[in-house]
């Protein structure tokens, strides 16, 4: 098989290669157009850029690769994060960041929805800037990564807004995260929480939400199966990715930890060791 790759845009001979398991299932990753590119533990881990991922998007931008950069947090907005990343060396700018808090507005805007109560990282609120915070009768709770201001109270208080017939929007519901080399419980295990009290459901409006990744292709323009999404999340970026008909490729950076490949419910079609590595998958134009 005759395969083009980043560097240098040659045509190379892209099987076999010479060793590895990794490699050798990108010899199976058909040539995509598009990549959505997860942001912490997949370009960067507690505000250093991964090693060589600078470079890998530099080359990318070089060779006109229609980009997006998706992400879960609630501990930034999108003008704060373009920000961050550009101080880290990433050329990327804000319009071209997907983020679960800016989904959920868009679903509850939707939904004719205009009083809520927010659960998140007070730096996500001016997403939020269209609807009326209300602490007493919300018609949503919006519930995202709040880290150490969770409480029994404030899980309580939640408790009662959904009891009396509010919304639960999750954010996410990510089972964990990690900073500073420790693991640290997410959004999710709060959302099943409330879940399991109430009885119902949250609409999940973050990755792995289809309607996240289909949000994303609409911004690209391109079909779902000419997308490939990275990430270090099996089960958020790579499985979430597949389900909606998309690539996923698995970074071992992060959060990943070994036999990741084999949770998720879906195979990733490529695991690399890092973004750095995105130079050896074919690319067409
Ligand atoms: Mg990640």
């Amino acid at each position: 098989m005759v395969g083009r790759t980043f560097c240098g845009q040659r045509e190379v001979v892209t099987t076999p290669l010479p060793s590895g398991g990794a490699a050798r299932k990108l010899n199976a990753v058909k040539p995509f157009r598009a990549l959505l590119l997860d942001l912490d533990g997949t370009l960067y881990l507690d505000d250093q850029p991964l090693p060589g991922a600078v470079d890998a998007v530099a080359v990318l931008r070089g060779l006109g690769v229609p980009l997006r950069f998706t992400t879960n947090t609630t501990r930034f907005p999108r003008r704060i994060l373009a920000e961050r990343l550009r101080a880290m060396g990433f050329e990327v700018h804000a319009e071209e960041i997907l983020t679960a808090p800016a989904a959920a507005a868009t679903w509850l805007a939707e939904q004719g929805i205009r009083r809520v109560a927010l659960y998140l990282a007070e730096a996500s609120f001016e997403e939020f800037h269209a609807f009326t915070r209300d602490d007493q009768r919300p018609e949503a709770v919006v519930i995202g990564d709040l880290g150490s201001g969770w409480s029994y109270d404030a899980l309580n208080r939640a408790f009662r807004w959904l009891l009396a017939g509010a919304r639960m929007v999750a954010i996410q519901k990510n089972r964990y995260w990690r900073v500073a080399g420790d693991l640290m419980l997410d959004a999710g295990p709060f959302v099943a929480a409330l879940e399991y009290a109430t009885g119902t459901s949250a609409v999940v409006v973050g990755k792995p939400a289809p309607a996240f990744f289909e949000a994303a292709m609409r911004t690209l323009g391109v079909a779902a199966s000419e997308i490939a999404v990275v990430g270090d999340d099996v089960e958020t970026d790579v499985a979430g990715a597949v389900s909606a008909g998309c690539r996923g490729i698995l970074v071992r950076t992060g959060k990943y930890r070994p036999g990741d490949e084999r949770r998720g419910g879906r195979s990733p079609d490529a695991v690399l060791d890092s973004v750095a590595d995105l130079s050896t998958l074919p690319w067409r134009r």
